[in-house]
């Protein structure tokens, strides 16, 4: 059965999306099974993974809503190798039309019990909200990767984070755990980077991955190009770091 990851944090422009499209493409490359879910109405993902987000037939809003399977909405993305569960504007009103059906939490859980043998990995980008959208990611999840940016205000905010998961893992989701903290675009230049890095450490010892994604261009430049970094520059420093992540993922589900 699949693994199912979020990748999750309610502060903006941390680098979820590159996050999750970059290690949906690394795991890929090491021949795992791989579908990335776009749960962000932004589309981000969806785009970056090489698929046109404006002609979509079917998308997450659809499965969410009770209106298409997820076989059904799924689509293969040429250039990162791994299946897409698209989204796109749509999405936004999905948060309002699910607060009347049954079971508005776990409407993406119960959509991917059909699909769970199909993949090694489901991997979840989240949108920057603490919203009706993260909850049935977290509530579909077994573990939580929190990309982090190593700067001041990176530590606030993290709490109300971990409270949520906390809670989700109380009463909706018992599998839910926090699988690590990714530090990403880290610029070992910077003293504060290099401070906060330590303190996170100090805080959340062995949930901190030793894998840190380095601050590289090549990665921000991709996604104009419908590719995942991993793809597009397979050399470059950014690229080489998410492999390297996704070998760590492979390691880590084994004794999941
Ligand atoms: P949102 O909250 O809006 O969904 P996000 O958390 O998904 O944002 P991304 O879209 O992944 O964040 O990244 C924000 C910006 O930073 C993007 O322009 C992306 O290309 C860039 N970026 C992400 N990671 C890196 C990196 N390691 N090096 C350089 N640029 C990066
Ligand atoms: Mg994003």
């Amino acid at each position: 059965m699949a693994k199912i990851f979020c990748v999750a944090n309610q502060k903006g422009g941390v680098g979820k999306t590159t996050t999750a499209v970059n290690l949906a493409a690394g795991l890929a490359k090491l021949d795992q099974r791989v579908l990335l879910i776009d749960l962000d109405p932004q589309g981000n993902a969806t785009m970056g993974a090489g698929i046109n987000k404006g002609e979509l037939q079917l998308s997450i809003y659809h499965v969410l809503l009770g209106l298409a399977e997820v076989s059904q909405a799924t689509l293969f993305s040429e250039n990162g190798k791994f299946h897409v569960l698209p989204a796109n504007r749509d999405l936004a009103g999905a948060e309002v039309e699910m607060v009347e059906l049954e079971n508005r939490e776990k409407r993406l859980k119960l959509a991917l019990e059909p699909v769970g043998a199909d993949y090694d990995f489901v991997l979840i980008d989240c949108p920057p909200a603490l919203s009706m959208l993260t909850l049935n990611g977290l509530c579909a999840a077994n573990g939580v990767i929190i990309p982090m940016q190593c700067e001041y205000y990176a530590l606030e905010g993290l709490s109300d984070l971990v409270n949520t998961i906390k809670i989700v893992h109380a009463k909706l989701n018992p599998d839910l755990k926090i699988i690590g903290l990714l530090r990403v675009m880290f610029d070992p230049r910077v003293t504060l980077s290099q401070q906060v890095s330590a303190q996170l450490e100090q805080h959340f010892g062995e949930k901190v991955f030793k894998i840190i994604i380095p601050r590289n261009v090549r990665l921000a430049e991709a996604p104009s190009y419908g590719m995942p970094g991993v793809i597009f520059d397979p050399t470059s420093k950014g690229a080489q770091a998410y492999v390297a992540f996704g070998a760590e993922m492979v390691e880590r589900i084994k004794s999941m």
